[in-house]
């Protein structure tokens, strides 16, 4: 049975690929599901067990007992949860624990999924991939104006500097790393607001939808 619709948008953090996924799925009426959730509740759960997010065995166990009510605890963003998340995504058993799960999610009505392996390996054949980036200064600025309007106010070089050792962490593990898959179109947010990125990305989605 062929794939229904599906949109992978990956790229590194704070680039503008969950505003822009999220503005897609609501606008073309698919779901929509952020997979770094998924990470960030393992890497919740394995700290909440006492254990370090970067031990394989704890890491596994917390992602092959991952409850949907895990989803919706309040403490799954901020700088401990982001670099938690991004030690566990570098386990192979922990991908392999969440894979089964995004797949049914995008395969039974299509899907616009956001994270960092959807176009390279969760969704190889999706119809349309995006790769979402910005430089790095503008990450940062970025994501130091999210945490300050949520009242957490680590430095712009504190952000800056945790930035970049997710990015580095996600890049050159050795499981599913974060790059562009071959067809996937990129989209270099770092001149342009959210409009204008939804705007180029709905072309594109229509142009996809058209074309099958
Ligand atoms: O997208 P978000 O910043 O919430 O992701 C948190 C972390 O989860 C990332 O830094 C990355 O290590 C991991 N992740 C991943 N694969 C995905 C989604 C997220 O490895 N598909």
């Amino acid at each position: 049975m062929s794939l229904p619709f599906v949109i992978a948008v990956d790229g590194p953090a704070a680039a503008g690929k969950g505003t822009l996924a999220r503005r897609l799925a609501q606008h073309l009426g698919l779901p929509y599901l952020d997979t770094g959730l998924l990470y960030r509740a393992v890497g919740r759960r394995a700290l909440d067990a006492g254990a370090d997010p970067a031990d394989p065995v704890a890491a596994e166990a917390a992602a092959r007992t991952l409850a949907p009510a895990d989803l919706e605890r309040g403490d799954l963003r901020g700088p401990v949860a982001d670099a938690a998340a991004s030690k566990v995504a570098a386990i192979g058993g922990v991908r392999a624990a969440l894979l089964d799960f995004q797949r049914r999610f995008g395969a039974e009505h299509g899907a616009v999924l956001d994270g960092r392996d959807i176009g390279t390996v969760v969704f190889p054949e999706a119809r349309l991939k995006l790769f979402v980036t910005a430089s790095p200064e503008v990450r940062a600025l970025r994501r130091h104006a999210e945490l300050a309007a949520r009242g957490a106010a680590p430095s712009l070089d504190e952000v800056a500097r945790d930035m970049a050792d997710r990015d580095a962490r996600d890049a050159n593990r050795g499981v599913a790393p974060l790059r562009p898959a071959e067809d996937a179109k990129v989209l270099d947010t770092s001149g342009l607001d959210a409009d204008a990125v939804f705007e180029i990305a709905l072309s594109w989605a229509v142009a996809a939808q058209k074309a099958t």
